[in-house]
């Protein structure tokens, strides 16, 4: 089978929900990915932040391996044995009370409302069904009724209605718009990603974050970081909110927590408001399961043992300096943390954001556009400084290939 056979194969028997570049990959290890035809590519999406610690990372698969040959799954009906190693690891690592895993990251949301709502109503003492969470223009939680309920893109929501109720939408980085909703005594929470990675990598100003979470402190409402993407090193510290020195009430994380190998999610909070989570109340049959525990602990020790966070702080730097020298009409802007970045195309001479990325996948270097003009670059966190520097090179030459 050739690489239109695979494309057809899928195209034919699989929902067409997606639209992927045409390629079809058949291999990876670290930043690099191999398709069918055996092409070597830089990846530079890296499953949308979940593979930053590389492909099939050794440690991380060896983990899956080793507890899969043992036990993988009990379900949360009995005590298994690794599932509270798991969790007294990743409260240490995060300084947390409590976690409760999950699978995805739009479960970790989810979950993460749902305490929300139960906090409001146990411990704020918000009258039944009235609670209320702010939310953000052009945010991205995931896929399920609830979550496109909050979002303002109609690619999210059209069609899907009706919606779920008790939220009220502002605009991303704007304190004031913040302080305003906040008059409400009925508003438990505040959900926000320290940056929006889907929206195209918006990243607030600086100050915004700290200044979101001591306005949701005077008013006793939960500041709830969706890190699904941002987190686990991606910006350049450990978590995205790190570098205003804010602690999450409730802190969401996902992707990357496997390392890309298995669906891990986890919501952090103490016990004042995790507790108000009962037996029955909530949960999955794979949440926490002996292998997602085993793989996500391998993760988190990789991203401290190879210094991932610093990483990505240096070479991000370098990165952004490199693509803010290419002299080219067609790029407006170059933005980001770390080694989330993007750049906003102007289409020139009829090629759009699609065209470049078909053109560097050509050159080989793979990255998708977020809506129609923007491209997002964010490999694997364990590139190395010449490497990046080669992929830097080669979306020089594919944007200046327009000119
Ligand atoms: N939250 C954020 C910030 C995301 O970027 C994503 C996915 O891109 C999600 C939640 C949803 O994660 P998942 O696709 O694993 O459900």
């Amino acid at each position: 089978m050739n690489t239109q056979d695979y494309i057809r194969r899928e195209d034919q028997f699989g929902a067409h929900n997606y639209h992927p570049l045409p390629v079809v990959l058949d291999r990876g290890e670290g930043v690099y990915v191999w398709d069918v035809e055996g092409k070597r590519y830089y990846d530079f999406l890296s499953a949308y932040s979940a593979v930053n610690q590389g492909h099939c990372h050794p440690k991380i698969v060896d983990a899956m391996i080793e507890q899969s040959r043992r036990l993988t799954l009990t379900s949360r009906a009995f005590y298994n044995s690794k599932l509270g190693e798991f969790e007294k690891y990743i409260t240490s690592y995060f300084g947390y009370d409590k976690v409760l895993p999950m699978n995805s990251g739009a479960e970790g949301d989810e979950t993460a409302l749902k305490l929300c709502r139960k906090w409001a109503y146990e411990k704020k003492g918000i009258p039944e069904n009235e609670a209320k969470i702010i939310v953000c223009e052009g945010n991205f939680h995931g896929r399920t009724i609830t979550i496109i309920s909050m979002s303002t893109d109609p690619d999210s929501y059209k069609g899907f209605g009706p919606y779920t109720p008790g939220f009220i939408t502002i605009p991303y980085n704007d304190t004031e718009a913040l302080a305003g909703a906040l008059e409400d005594p009925n508003v438990a929470g505040f959900l926000v990603e320290p940056i929006q990675g889907e929206a195209g990598v918006y990243v607030p100003d600086e100050g915004f974050l700290s200044k979101a979470y001591a306005l949701c402190k005077e008013k006793n409402v939960l500041f709830i970081a969706d890190e699904v993407q941002t987190g686990l090193a991606r910006t350049g510290k450990l978590l995205a909110c790190d570098h205003e020195g804010v602690r999450p009430d409730i802190l969401i994380l996902g992707k990357a927590l496997s390392g890309g190998v298995y669906p891990v999610s986890a919501v952090l909070a103490d016990d004042e408001i995790m507790l108000t989570i009962r037996p029955g109340e909530h949960g999955s049959t794979y949440g926490g399961n002996p292998v997602a525990a085993s793989v996500a602990m391998a993760a988190l020790e990789v991203i401290r043992e190879e210094r991932l966070a610093e990483r990505a702080d240096q070479l991000g730097e370098q990165f952004r300096n490199e693509l803010k020298k290419i002299d080219s009409p067609m790029i407006e802007t170059v933005r980001g943390k770390g080694l989330l970045n993007a750049i906003v195309i102007k289409p020139t001479r009829g090629r759009t954001a699609w065209d470049v990325c078909v053109d560097l996948k050509e050159n080989g270097l793979l990255a998708k556009p977020t809506h129609e003009h923007i491209i997002r670059f964010a490999p694997p966190l364990v590139i190395t400084g010449e490497q990046l520097m080669e992929c830097a090179g080669i979306i020089r030459r594919t944007i200046l290939s327009y000119t």
